[in-house]
């Protein structure tokens, strides 16, 4: 089984869609630089008061500040035995910063799964997206609806809209994945890791794909 692995595509490609139904299936842990900067702004912590403002225009928090919770959190126990990395790394200095540590630590990334998607969707999926608060498990209010209005089917929690999904945001966030993240396809090709999946097909498809990727 393939367990060491990094979830890759723009904003609304289907990454915390795909990440739910892996993890209910691997046990694996869920890391999400976005989940872990949202918890830490609803805790007010001082790493949330930074996050923040970065977060509402739409663009990326500093690199040190990020690759400093993501080392932290991958050097813990659960992750011995795999991960499941979300909207991490970001850019280069990221993607490095995980190299050094992940070899360190033994735990190398085995597995890349970069899911593509036109911008048209992108858009669409944005705008029309929901969030449990509790679990950051992703809906959307005409593609993936809840079985019951306005509540989690996973754990019951409400759903809200982020406040970042708005489309001047998304404009910024689109431009950053473009300029600095979509380069990293390259740099995982070189390792041979990566493969690349047609998101606009439908999250069955990404996740059957994925889970004969993984293997068992
Ligand atoms: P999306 O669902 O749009 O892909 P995320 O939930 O992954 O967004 O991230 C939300 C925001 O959190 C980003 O726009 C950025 O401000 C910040 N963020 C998340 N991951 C990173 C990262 N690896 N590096 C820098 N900023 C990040
Ligand atoms: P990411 O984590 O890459 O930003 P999400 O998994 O949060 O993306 O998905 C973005 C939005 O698109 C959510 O509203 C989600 O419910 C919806 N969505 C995800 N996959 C699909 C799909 N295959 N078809 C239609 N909508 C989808
Ligand atoms: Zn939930």
């Amino acid at each position: 089984m393939k367990s060491n692995i990094i979830l890759m595509g723009p904003p609304g490609a289907g990454k915390g869609t795909l990440a739910k139904r892996l993890i209910a299936k691997y046990k694996i842990p869920h890391i999400s630089t976005g989940d872990m900067f949202r918890e830490a702004i609803k805790a007010n912590t001082k790493l949330g008061l930074l996050a923040k403002d970065y977060m509402t225009r739409g663009d990326l928090v500093p690199d040190d500040v990020t690759i400093g919770i993501v080392n932290e959190r991958l050097a813990k126990d659960d992750c011995s035995h795999g991960y499941l990395l979300d909207g991490f790394p970001r850019t280069l200095a990221q993607a490095e910063a995980l190299k050094k540590l992940t070899e360190n630590l033994k735990r190398d990334v085995n597995l890349v799964i970069n899911i593509d998607c036109d911008q048209e969707e992108l858009v669409k999926r944005i705008s029309g997206r929901r969030v449990c608060k509790n679990c950051g498990a992703p809906y959307h209010v005409l593609f993936v609806k809840p079985k019951v209005e306005g509540v989690c089917d996973i754990c019951g929690g409400p759903l809200f809209q982020r406040s970042d999904d708005n489309e001047e945001s998304l404009k910024v966030r689109l431009s950053n994945y473009y300029n600095m993240t979509k380069p990293l396809i390259s740099f995982y090709e070189k390792s041979g890791n990566l493969v690349n999946l047609d998101g606009i097909k439908g999250s069955d498809y990404v996740y059957s794909e994925a889970i004969k990727l993984i293997g068992e």
